[in-house]
């Protein structure tokens, strides 16, 4: 690391003329400083900025700090209401000691489409807020770790819409714990009167980015959930996902597994 500045206030940070790494719970972070990949870099210290730390209640939205910890969106009483799939995904983080280090806004803008909150952020419609703009969550992720933030842009919060959609995540890793996902999924359902009326699905690390599966959500609206329905819904998404090879899994594994986790999520509802 070449320079480290610490801010306390989110003012001071139009006031940096050179551009920063930002330093939130420091997972990703010092995992890169360790392999030399910083070595170039001013790392700014947001961890002080403790507004932009809590999950509050916001009109009808749902406001969840950039540095929220993952150990504080699993037990939020808030999102398990509202956001079961993402309170699911948080326990899923790595160990406890990773989930009370690592916040939301690190995991997504690291932009890995492994992350776990990422589905459910899908699913779930977020807003991604910076200092500077708004972004649907679909528009913010260009590729494997790539995302539209630009220079010294910092993410402040997300906004998850409140409705009383039920919500599931569900991963498989190679371990139970501290495992990097191989196949994720979410998904959120509107069901009235036993009839799905709005179906959103979406999977991770099975594309460059997180992957939403909008046929298999088209298929699921207007149907009940039936043991026919969520084995057809399973190999539609199947078909829609585009995973590869690589050191974590293989292609036709990741595909098989992906129909799997979404059969026992939408079995779940
Ligand atoms: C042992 C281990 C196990 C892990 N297991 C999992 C797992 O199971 N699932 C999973 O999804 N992840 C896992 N991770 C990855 C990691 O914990 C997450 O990506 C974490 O959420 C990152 O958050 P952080 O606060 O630690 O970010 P940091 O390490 O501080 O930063 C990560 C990146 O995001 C940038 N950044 C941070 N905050 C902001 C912000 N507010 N605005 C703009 N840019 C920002 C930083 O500059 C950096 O590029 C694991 C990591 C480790 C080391």
């Amino acid at each position: 690391m070449k320079k480290f500045i610490k801010v306390s206030r989110l003012a001071a940070l139009g006031r940096i003329k050179e551009e920063c790494v930002f330093l939130a719970g420091g997972t990703d972070i010092y995992v890169a400083l360790n392999d030399g990949a910083l070595a170039c870099a001013t790392l700014c210290d947001i961890s002080p900025l403790k507004t932009l730390d809590g999950i509050k209640l916001k009109g009808k939205n749902i406001s969840v700090g950039a540095l929220t910890t993952f150990a504080s969106i699993a037990k939020s009483a808030v999102i398990k209401k509202y956001a079961a799939c993402l309170a699911e995904a948080a326990q899923e983080v790595g160990s406890p000691q990773i989930r009370n280090r690592a916040t939301i806004g690190g995991n997504v803008a690291n932009g890995s489409p492994s992350g776990d909150s990422i589905p459910a952020l899908y699913v779930l419609k977020a807003l991604i807020k910076t200092n500077r703009r708004s972004v649907a969550v679909e528009q913010f992720f260009t590729g494997p770790k790539r995302t539209v933030l630009k220079k010294n842009e910092l993410i402040t919060e997300i906004l998850i819409p409140r409705k009383k959609t039920v919500s599931s995540f569900m991963k498989i890793g190679a371990r139970k714990a501290l495992a990097i996902s191989k196949v994720s999924a979410a998904a959120a359902l509107d069901i009235r009167g036993g009839i799905i009326t709005e179906a959103s699905i979406a999977f991770g690390a099975v594309g460059p980015t997180v992957i939403r599966c909008g046929k298999t959500g088209e298929f699921l609206t207007g149907k009940k959930l039936s043991g026919n329905v969520i084995a057809k819904a399973s190999q539609i998404a199947a078909g829609e996902i585009c995973p590869i090879d690589d050191c974590r899994s293989s292609a036709k594994y990741r595909r098989e597994c992906a129909a799997v986790i979404l059969t026992r999520i939408l079995r779940n509802n």
